[in-house]
């Protein structure tokens, strides 16, 4: 992967990492960062650190000695999404909005910006759900800053992201009670994470692992894959199975949708899956020129689909703009192995049974769909915006 191809355009990088040392040496802020999944795939290859050693309690560590104040893991967001997003394709599909068109994730702004402006017509087709960051943001806006009994414009949200779309991605607005602001107040990318951990001159030798904080704290093996492509289809299905059935399904259920390898020319996955007496075509796409052909497929019927996750950048965000750039070298597929394997051994793999989860909605949200829930966690996508 190259920023030259990054989906957004963004052919000079923008650097945010002196607006975050400005807000760690303020003394009114209170600095919240977030750590997405597909950021410790890839954050040790430039430090020097072997894959199983860059773990992402280093990077917690890491921010933490910086001066950040709270520290969480985006996969707890990434459950979150999943509970609404699963939420919404379940209703959509069964009341027969989607006969004609997909429900297309929407958690990729690379993919949200492409159909904006080249298939405006199809964008209501969109999940409403925010992405996981945006989700984040606003929860810690909201929800924590009660918590700590603080006002919104106090808590400054940083995002660690492998993506350089996301820092146009943040502008999106929150609107909550009195407070109008951003969700997120700056995304810096897993390149200028390792800058600030260079500048801070923190030896990466000598992280050790720390624990997010709470009460944001558990992420599940579903919250986990988000990274890798496939990731949100395979993690959504798992809680639309129980959503519909009213059971788990084996955690392995929904692997087909995973990327079979790296291939950049054949970037589509497509599965059928029976749940009860309903079938549900999924397809999964990474890359926007095999999205581009996917769409061309689609809109001619030559293939019709339920449910399908697009990621802009080959192999998902693993392979992201922001991540560290090897010349000649991809290494999205390695990466998202990486992040199966944490799924592999994670105590949970369902979003529906993260507790952290659970609770926020029986403390805050009610239900997922709930007015609050779209208040704060839907987004109106907007044709050409
Ligand atoms: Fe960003 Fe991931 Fe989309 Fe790439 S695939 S543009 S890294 S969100």
């Amino acid at each position: 992967q190259c920023i030259t191809h990054c989906p957004v355009g963004a052919l000079r990088e923008r650097s945010d990492t002196n607006e975050v040392w400005k807000a760690i040496e303020d003394p009114d802020k209170i600095v919240v960062a977030q750590v997405a999944p597909a950021v410790r795939t890839a954050w040790g290859e430039e430090l020097g650190l072997a894959p199983e050693d860059a773990t992402v309690g280093k990077i917690i560590d890491a921010l933490k000695r910086m001066g950040i104040n709270y520290v969480f893991d985006t996969t707890f967001s990434a459950d979150l999404t999943i509970m609404e997003e699963g939420n919404e394709f379940v209703k959509r599909f069964t009341s027969g909005e989607l006969k004609d068109r997909p429900m297309f994730t929407s958690c990729c702004p690379g993919w949200v910006r492409f159909i904006k402006s080249q298939f405006p017509h199809l964008v209501k087709y969109l999940s409403s759900a925010k992405s996981p960051q945006q989700m984040f943001g606003a929860v810690m806006k909201t929800y924590f800053a009660e918590k700590l009994g603080v006002s919104p414009e106090k808590i400054y949200t940083v995002s660690v992201m492998p993506c350089v779309a996301k820092k146009a991605e943040r502008e999106m607005d929150l609107y909550y009670e009195e407070y109008a602001g951003h969700d997120i107040d700056a995304v810096i990318t897993t390149r200028e994470l390792i800058r600030m951990i260079r500048s801070a001159h923190i030896s990466p030798q000598t992280l050790v692992d720390v624990e997010s904080d709470r009460p944001m704290h558990e992420g599940t093996g579903a919250g986990v894959i988000f990274g890798a492509t496939g990731g949100v289809m395979e993690a959504a299905l798992r809680s639309a199975y129980y959503i519909i059935k009213g059971e788990n399904p084996p955690a392995e259920a929904f692997t087909a949708v995973r990327s079979q390898g790296f291939n950049e020319n054949d970037g589509v996955q497509e599965a059928n899956f029976q749940i009860n007496d309903i079938t549900v075509r999924t397809a999964v796409v990474s890359g926007l020129g095999n999205t581009r052909e996917l769409i061309r497929k689609i809109e001619s019927g030559e293939v019709h689909y339920d449910f399908v996750e697009v990621m802009a950048c080959p192999g998902g965000c693993v392979g992201g703009g922001g991540q560290p750039i090897h010349d000649g070298e991809e290494r999205a597929f390695e990466r998202g192995k990486n992040l199966y394997y944490l799924d592999r051994n994670a105590n949970l793999r369902f979003s529906h049974e993260n507790p952290d989860v659970i609770q926020m909605y029986k403390e805050y949200f009610e239900a997922p769909m709930s007015h609050k829930a779209h208040m704060l966690l839907h987004t109106e996508h907007k044709k050409n915006m």
